[in-house]
């Protein structure tokens, strides 16, 4: 009989948890998590359960009698604190030892922190887990003014929620557009007009120097001097990969944890997957680390299988998904935006539109849709196909989006 331990009770443990399962109907499978919750699904923290149209309960990976039915032992609310991959097993904080012939390392991300005064002040959020969801829940419900630092997804989604609850909102965002890095400054300025367009004031091009308060945040100094006021602030400034278990361990770690198209590391009772994981993907033609659901999902399910002995190698696209106020996107494929063309069809100011994002070589690596729902699954076939199309074509509506790949 085979033991697995899955360190890390997130998405991508709880989906490799199922597929070694499905796989192997006698194997022990042990799934480890830190929180103290069952697996859960994230998106909806920043979303629909600050909207109040969700609970944290209803965001469960699976119902509460999967585990026991399926003899997956789950344990919450204990760390692994250190990997003996010479005599293959886990500590537990509490003390617990695991044996295991096959382990995989899904530990995911934590919320980046910001070095400034003020940083631990009462009121100065974050949000990456459940319990982080509820204070933003409950600064969300006391009204009054929001401070958002940072123009990446999870902030913008709650600026849009804050805003939406009818909150005074303003975004810092020390670069010259928000969502730079995955987008490029001309999509990021579409994102930006969206939040303007609501009534939030959007501050560009300067960092924040403190936040200021008296046991309690009350205000956000920027670097310009200027003074903003604050009943609450979100820290929203990116996730770094939880890989303190690996780098004890003394995997081989280069920002996350390289993996081959097996999602195995250089061990090779060791697997990887999820945020974590620098995967190499066949798509994309070389290592790749997606941050995003999807990816969690589906390749939780891939290292369980790839566990049980299936030999397939990873390659897909990522995709992505947000929805503010009324625009809802999603995203398909992988680019630099500084290393690549962007080509609209449709008009930002429609509210409908899609970007694509070309490389140096003109094919289409990533492309996105808000509110055009039905163009989804063309988008994604350009996207694997990785076509090459002219720019012209790409920007005319007219030609249908189902002609243009391969
Ligand atoms: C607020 C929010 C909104 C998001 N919205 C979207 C979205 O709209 N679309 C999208 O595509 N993606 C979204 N994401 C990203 C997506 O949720 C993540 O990519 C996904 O959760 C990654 O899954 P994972 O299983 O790799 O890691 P995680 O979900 O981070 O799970 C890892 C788990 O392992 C635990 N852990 C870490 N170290 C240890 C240890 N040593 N021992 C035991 N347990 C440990 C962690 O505490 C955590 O519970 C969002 C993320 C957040 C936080």
């Amino acid at each position: 009989m085979t033991s697995y331990v899955i360190v890390g009770a997130g998405l991508a443990g709880a989906k490799a948890a199922e597929a070694v399962r499905e796989a192997d109907a006698e194997g022990s499978i042990v799934l480890v998590g830190d929180e103290s919750r069952a697996p859960y699904e994230r998106p909806d923290l920043s979303k629909g359960v600050l909207l109040g149209d969700k609970t944290l309960d209803e965001l469960k990976v699976v119902d509460d009698g999967w585990w026991e039915q399926n003899r997956v032992e789950l344990v919450t609310g204990d760390a692994a604190v250190r990997l003996d991959r010479e005599a293959r097993t886990v500590t537990l904080a509490g003390g617990r030892e695991l044996s295991y012939d096959r382990l995989l390392l899904a530990t995911g991300s934590a919320a980046r922190t910001l070095d400034v005064p003020g940083a631990d002040l009462a009121g100065v959020l974050h949000l990456r887990q459940a319990q982080d969801c509820e204070q933003v829940l409950a600064a969300i419900t006391a009204g009054g003014s929001l401070v958002v630092v940072g123009g990446g997804w999870i902030g913008l989604e709650v600026a849009a929620v804050a805003r939406s609850k009818g909150l005074q909102v303003t975004i810092v965002e020390p670069r010259e557009q928000p969502l730079l890095a995955a987008m490029g400054a001309e999509v990021g300025a579409v994102w930006a007009g969206l939040h303007r367009d609501h009534g939030v004031d959007v501050r560009l091009g300067v960092g924040v120097e403190a936040f200021t308060g008296d046991g309690r945040v009350q205000g956000v100094r920027l670097a310009d001097g200027t003074e903003l006021t604050a009943d609450a602030v979100l820290v929203g400034v990116g996730a770094a990969p939880n890989l303190d278990l690996a780098e004890q361990a003394g995997l081989a770690v280069d920002g996350a944890v390289p993996v081959d198209a097996h999602l195995r590391t250089t061990d090779e009772h060791v697997w990887a997957a999820g945020d974590i994981a620098l995967a190499e993907n066949s798509w994309w033609g070389g290592p790749l680390r997606v941050e995003h659901w999807a990816n969690a999902q589906d390749q939780g399910a891939f290292a369980g299988r790839a566990m049980t002995g299936d030999t397939a190698t990873w390659g897909q696209p990522p995709y992505f998904f947000t929805d503010q106020y009324d625009a809802g996107m999603e995203y398909h494929g992988y680019a630099d935006p500084s290393d690549s063309t962007v080509v609209l069809r449709g008009a930002p100011a429609s509210g409908e539109y899609v970007a694509f994002w070309c490389d140096g070589r003109g094919r289409v690596s990533a492309a996105m849709h808000v509110n055009r729902w039905d163009d989804s699954d063309a988008l994604k076939a350009l996207v694997t196909a990785r076509s090459v199309v002219e720019p012209a074509r790409l920007a005319d509506a007219d030609v249908p989006l189902a002609d243009l790949a391969g």
